[in-house]
């Protein structure tokens, strides 16, 4: 769905944008795993207007990045999964956004599934799943896929930016050689001191933002160094 595969010389700078707790409201269990998940999808305050202006820039690329580990999980379908992204989606195109593709990992780490198992009591889970998977995130696949649809590779990115709630997103920005940005966390939130680390340990590199607009402001302006 929604991606437009071809060679996109104009398109320079890759932003990868996590989805729960950053586009919209994390409310704590898989988004679509209840009946009624419709009525519990609130976007984040920002995020709608900082969609609108990175997508309105040319240069950009926009696409979701949003470990799902609840398919490995098996309480979400990927059908199920596929259909939110298309609801999210066909909503930021009545606001005039488009975004250029919803990226996910199914993915579990083999620690995740151990909490299932001990704390939850979850046998049920697909094994091929859990593992050390590349696209799930710290780790850069899915930014890797972003790029392969539109023929490039990261290297040939002017830059990578990665906008996310966890010091996790961050750090895949950090691995794929860009720039991470957190968002939507308070001053003394523990994800915020783990990323003031990082940006201690690399100035310029990390950012923290408000919200999507404030992170969408910053990446303008950080994209003019290029
Ligand atoms: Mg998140």
């Amino acid at each position: 769905m929604n991606y437009s595969r071809g060679n996109c010389p104009q398109k320079r700078f890759l932003v990868g944008i996590d989805r729960d707790g950053t586009i919209n409201e994390d409310t704590g269990d898989y988004l679509g795993a209840r009946p009624s998940w419709k009525d519990s999808l609130r976007f984040c305050k920002g995020a709608v207007r900082g969609l609108e202006k990175l997508t309105s820039d040319p240069g950009t690329l926009n696409v979701v990045v949003t470990n799902q580990a609840g398919i490995a999980k098996r309480v979400i379908t990927e059908a199920r999964l596929q259909e939110v992204h298309e609801y999210m989606a066909s909503w930021l195109v009545i606001q005039g956004i488009h975004l250029d593709g919803w990226l996910y990992s199914p993915h579990a780490t083999p620690e995740q599934a151990e909490r299932w198992r001990t704390e939850q009591g979850i046998e049920g889970y697909d094994e091929c799943l859990v593992g050390d998977f590349r696209d799930r995130k710290p780790g850069i696949g899915m930014l890797e896929r972003a790029a392969e649809l539109y023929d490039a590779r990261l290297d040939d990115l002017a830059c990578v930016y990665v906008i996310g709630d966890r010091a996790s997103d961050v750090e895949t920005a950090l691995n794929a050689g860009g720039v991470g940005i957190l968002v939507n966390r308070p001053e003394h939130d523990p994800e915020t001191l783990k990323v003031c680390e990082l940006r201690s340990e690399m100035p310029g590199r990390v950012m923290i933002a408000a919200d999507i607009a404030h992170a969408a402001s910053l990446i303008l302006e950080d994209m003019q160094k290029y």
